[in-house]
């Protein structure tokens, strides 16, 4: 309640956790986010006065108080959410780890044991971030990626093709940082190539610094259009 109300008035939308695609009635295809990073960036947003959606995938954490949270499963589920609520955000960081594929079908009964090799046929998922980035009018649209390679590369293409105006990058390479680590070191990089560290410390501490840079370039932005 002592926090620095700086957010206040700020609608935000942040995407959390991972998702997950079902190969059979007990199979599934998901990934290594447990949804920290996410949810402490919904928390401190929170916590600064802002107004907050969450929508997340599956994860261990408590519902956090005070945020309107809607949980969904796969990637087409966060996708059918997320074009329910963007609209008239100011904001909108899109935290969660979405699966790029899944199987092309759902098998309804549990598939047995076969010998000898097996193919899953895998189809690309809707990618949501850049369908908001096609749609993007007065909100900042903040993108995360997890690289083990080329970073910096990766982060300026992705900037570019889905029209974001901050890209935070993770190295998913080392145990200290990423995914289910209790701490992170990132990068920002926005639009204009402006790169920013923020060295290893908590995910609460990274959370901050993120919405800082956020609240920074929604300050720039506000003035450049008046
Ligand atoms: O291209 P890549 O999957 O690494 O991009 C990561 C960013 O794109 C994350 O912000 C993630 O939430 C978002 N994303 C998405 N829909 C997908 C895949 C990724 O919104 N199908």
């Amino acid at each position: 309640m002592l926090a620095d109300q700086d957010l206040q008035g700020l609608k935000a939308l942040v995407t959390a956790g991972p998702t997950i695609e079902h190969i059979d009635p007990v199979r599934m295809i998901t990934n290594k986010s447990t949804g920290k990073m996410g949810y402490a960036l919904a928390k401190a947003a929170r916590r600064r006065g802002a107004e907050v959606t969450l929508i997340t995938g599956p994860t261990q954490l408590d519902p956090p108080n005070g945020i309107h949270t809607l949980n969904v499963e796969t990637a087409e589920e966060m996708r059918v959410a997320v074009m329910d609520h963007y609209r008239g955000k100011d904001v909108i960081i899109k935290a969660a780890a979405v699966s790029d594929y899944k199987p092309l079908n759902k098998a309804k009964e549990k598939q047995k044991k076969q010998t000898g090799k097996r193919m899953l046929e895998m189809i690309p998922t809707p990618d949501i971030l850049a369908e908001l980035g096609k749609d993007k009018r007065d909100s900042i649209l903040v993108g995360f990626a997890a690289e083990t390679t080329n970073h910096v590369v990766n982060a300026l293409d992705k900037i570019k093709k889905k029209n974001l105006d901050l890209i935070v990058l993770n190295d998913v390479s080392k145990d200290d940082r990423g995914f289910a680590a209790e701490t992170n070191e990132v990068r920002m990089i926005d639009n204009k190539g402006n790169e920013k560290v923020v060295p290893l410390t908590s995910k609460d501490e990274v959370a901050d610094k993120i919405l800082d840079r956020i609240k920074y370039l929604r300050t720039e932005w506000m003035q450049e259009k008046s």
